[in-house]
């Protein structure tokens, strides 16, 4: 991969990387899509990271569809796929621990211990492979959007970070390779957390303040039926920090249990 990628930069050919962990859909679809748009060539990785799941029978449980992934990518014309192993990505098997400046500690952090820093291991590990010039990133993950940005920059990598914008169903659900755990009835459900970032949105444009625009929106997903509330929080979109009546931007983060599927979405509300 590396001899690959470095061959064509030496012929000024400018790389776009765009990692996933594979079940593909329209979501990581559009990160191709942008990136062939902005590099001459684009790279795509499929590896389920183990270093970034906390359950074991999360990872165990997560789809994996490589076949159907590989003739998606080659209808969008992809320039190559990396599909490495374990061993391969790790060969020494030995954790690396980064200090995230607490940004894992976070929103996601309390639940999934270890999971921005496995996160942060394969992607610095993919970024060393690859050598990309960019890489793509969706805006639906938006924490780890934020840690990749950040630590990209502590370490020195000279890789341009795209953020991209989230992917929905037509019912507002986000897409997410973990929707395919979900029945009719569990996609229905969860399409509640889209309606209460947009109602979070709309009553902020009313004037409402972040106290009042989120309460209803809370109460509202606490008595979804099929819906486990994790979180519904307002934050500052650089820091991550609660945002208050005075932050300018203002993102709308929200993670909830369907079907016993953990699933995240989040919206710039204001
Ligand atoms: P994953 O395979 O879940 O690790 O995701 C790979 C990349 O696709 C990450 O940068 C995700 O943020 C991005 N992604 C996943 N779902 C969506 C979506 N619905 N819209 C846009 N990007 C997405």
């Amino acid at each position: 991969m590396t001899a690959f990628c470095q061959a064509r930069k030496a012929r000024g050919i400018s790389i776009g990387f765009v990692p996933t962990m594979g079940a593909l859909h329209q979501g990581h679809l559009s990160l191709v899509q942008q990136a062939s748009n902005t590099c001459d060539a684009v790279v795509v990785s499929i590896f389920v990271n183990p270093t970034q799941f906390n359950d074991t029978s999360d990872l165990e449980k997560y789809p994996r569809t490589f076949d159907a992934d590989r003739s998606m990518l080659e209808d969008a014309g992809v320039t190559a796929l990396f599909y490495p192993s374990v061993d391969e990505i790790y060969p020494k098997r030995e954790p690396t621990n980064y200090d995230l400046d607490g940004l894992d500690q976070l929103m996601e952090g309390p639940s999934r211990p270890g999971h921005f820093n496995g996160v942060v291991q394969v992607v610095t590990r993919l970024f060393d492979i690859v050598e990309p010039e960019m890489a793509f990133f969706g805006e639906k993950d938006f924490q780890q959007l934020a840690i990749i940005r950040h630590m990209s920059t502590k370490l020195g990598y000279r890789v341009k970070i795209f953020g991209c914008p989230t992917i929905r169903e037509r019912s507002g659900l986000a897409m997410s390779s973990r929707n395919v755990r979900l029945s009719e009835s569990g996609k229905r459900s969860a399409s509640a957390l889209s309606r209460s970032l947009e109602q979070i949105k709309q009553r902020l444009s009313e004037g409402a303040n972040v106290v009042d625009a989120i309460k209803p929106a809370t109460d509202q997903l606490k008595q979804e039926n099929g819906v486990e509330l994790e979180y519904l929080e307002l934050v500052d979109v650089v820091t991550l920090h609660k945002a208050t009546n005075e932050t300018p931007s203002i993102q709308a983060c929200v993670a909830a249990y369907v079907e016993g599927v953990r699933l995240i979405d989040n919206m710039q509300v204001k």
